[in-house]
């Protein structure tokens, strides 16, 4: 500072040109504090400080009238000098990248290692000559001139280390612009821009002595750029969106949401998305299909299906756990149409539901495989209900529908029915002597009989004791009465086998007509069991026919 004791000052237009931009600096600044979040802005904020510094000691060299002491404010400027590039570095690429997480205090701190380094060099530099050479001097003997410096070997080691962050910058930018599109890649082609200002400035300056106010026009090219900067991110609002989605829907929702940017990459999660991935850092900007648990499943269903489609399932095998999937689009309307910035997708968890729905599914198949147990039980049941236990041929339950059926039959084919009613002859005799249980025998051997005597159209019942019906649709009389007469004849050569030897037995049997000896059941059974009750009393082992016919 004793440099500058002697120094005096003057207060020049371009110094307070400088000391206005300084207060420009420090307004923008405070300004960008109480915007609304965007990505890096915390970078953003250290990058108009580190500015604010370097236009503050440029102010102060312009100011300055003894030449030491311009030489001792330029050594001043070097921290904000070095920090601008590196700060511009960091905000870029927090920006671009959508990172949330501001730089760590020890990153932080860590990239003031080198400028401060830097700067105690250029401090003492009247000690080692090192960074300022000795023909560093005014450019003439005015008082408050400027000085043309002569760069020594430590100076060009900080410009290198400015350039690398700036070509750094550089690369971020035009990178995005290169992998984005649409008004992202307008957005980030303008930031390339802005970013190349303090470049051409800088050149300029080295190349061409190109000078503002006599001064390098660096610190203030950064400081347009700056302020261009601010109003395109405040203006175009590019990542408004995913805040307000961020907290008005997706913190407060208790099922998974992501979204994802064109490039299916996944910019934005709520905590059950995380919940559900089992992830709690660096998942921003990772690929949707790298996502653990249901990653390559969901990004499968999106390929599969198409976006307006109806709500599609994500069954998640190993937790047993299923989504509905829906999908929106996040669209931005342009002057030039709409463009997609990217899909928000919505797991909507019905795990509950489906499981409810496979239940009701399973106990459905099993009621159907009761009901279909059911009927048939119930089939068997009314079999059994038409037939006689003791010969399993039909009863007389089943006699009137059989009947009716083959009547309108005959009806309507103009043929007759014949009905014959047969009683075994004596049976009460072979009860006697040989007891029930071989009358049994001989009663299941009777109805082999008569139904192997049957054609398929034909049919006979058990209706008594020893009593059976026999109904042969579409036969006129004779030729019943020849078939009646063959099972008559056949049943008294063919002695039936018992448990306890073979017995003969015989068979009576009378014959009614439908429609001849009447059109009711009924009337036909008695003309039948008049005929029959004429068998009996001529002897048995016969056939009547009914009298009337
Ligand atoms: P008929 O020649 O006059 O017909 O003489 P019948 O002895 O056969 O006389 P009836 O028809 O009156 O006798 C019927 C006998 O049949 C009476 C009964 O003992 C016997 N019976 C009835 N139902 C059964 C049965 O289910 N099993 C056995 N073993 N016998 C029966
Ligand atoms: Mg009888
Ligand atoms: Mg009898």
């Amino acid at each position: 500072m004793s440099l500058c004791a002697g120094s005096g000052w003057a207060l020049s237009v371009p110094v307070a040109l400088t000391g206005m931009v300084c207060v420009g600096v420090l307004l923008l600044m405070r300004w960008v504090t109480r915007q609304r979040y965007f990505p890096g802005r915390e970078s953003f904020i250290l990058l108009h400080a580190a500015s604010l510094w370097w236009m503050l000691a440029a102010a102060l060299e312009m100011a300055a009238q003894a030449t030491d002491c311009k030489v001792f404010w330029a050594s001043m400027a070097w921290p904000g000098i070095l920090l601008v590039p590196a700060f511009w570095s960091v905000f870029l690429y927090q920006y671009v990248n959508s990172v949330r997480q501001p730089l760590l205090l020890r990153h932080t701190l860590g990239l003031t290692v080198v400028p401060v380094a830097i700067w105690l060099v250029a401090l003492s530099n009247p000690w080692h000559a090192l960074f300022y050479g000795a023909g560093t001097a005014a450019l003439s003997v005015e008082p408050g001139s400027p000085v043309r410096y002569q760069h020594g070997p430590l100076f060009y080691a900080a410009a290198v280390y400015i350039y690398l962050f700036m070509a750094f910058s550089m690369g971020v930018v035009i990178r995005a612009a290169v992998f984005s599109n649409g008004v992202h890649r307008r957005h980030y082609l303008a930031f390339v821009v802005l970013t190349a200002v303090p470049w051409l400035a800088n050149i300029s300056y080295v190349g061409f002595g190109w000078t503002l106010f006599g001064f390098d026009p660096t610190p203030f090219s950064f400081t347009f750029s700056l302020l261009a900067f601010t109003w395109l991110i405040v203006s175009v609002r590019l990542f408004d969106l995913l805040p307000v989605a961020r907290h008005l829907l997706l913190e407060a929702l208790p099922d998974p949401v992501l979204v994802v940017d064109p490039q299916m990459r996944v910019i934005e999660a709520n905590l059950e998305a995380l919940k559900l991935a089992g992830l709690s850092k660096d998942w921003q900007g990772r690929k949707l299909a790298d996502w653990p648990v249901f990653g390559r499943d969901l990004q499968g269903l999106m390929r599969r299906q198409d976006p307006a489609a109806a709500d599609q399932l994500l069954a998640l095998a190993n937790s047993a756990r299923y989504f509905e999937v829906r999908l929106r689009a996040i669209e931005r309307v342009t002057r030039n149409g709409t463009i997609v910035l990217g899909q928000m997708l919505y797991l909507r968890d019905v795990t509950q539901r489906h499981v409810g729905e496979l239940k009701l599914a399973e106990a459905l198949v099993v009621s159907e495989d009761r009901l279909r147990t059911i009927s048939r039980l119930h089939e068997q049941l009314r079999e059994q209900a038409l037939r006689d236990p003791l010969t399993g041929l039909y009863n007389r339950r089943y006699l009137d529908e059989f009947f009716n059926r083959e009547q309108a039959r005959a009806e309507r084919e103009r043929t007759s029915v014949a009905l014959a009613l047969v009683d075994l002859d004596h049976f009460k005799l072979l009860n006697d002597e040989h007891g029930h249980l071989e009358g049994d025998d001989v009663l299941k051997g009777v109805a082999q009989h008569l139904l192997s005597s049957l054609r398929a159209s034909d049919a006979v019942f058990r209706i008594g004791g020893e009593e059976f019906l026999l109904v042969l649709p579409g036969v006129d009389v004779q030729e019943a009465r020849q078939r009646l007469e063959s099972i008559c004849q056949g049943l008294a050569s063919r002695p039936l086998p018992t448990r306890s030897g073979v017995r003969a037995v015989t068979l009576s049997a009378g014959l009614a007509m439908w429609p001849a000896q009447g059109h009711a059941l009924d009337e036909l059974l008695h003309a039948a069991d008049v005929a029959l009750y004429e068998a009996k009393r001529a002897g048995r082992n016969r056939v009547q026919v009914c009298a009337q016919v």
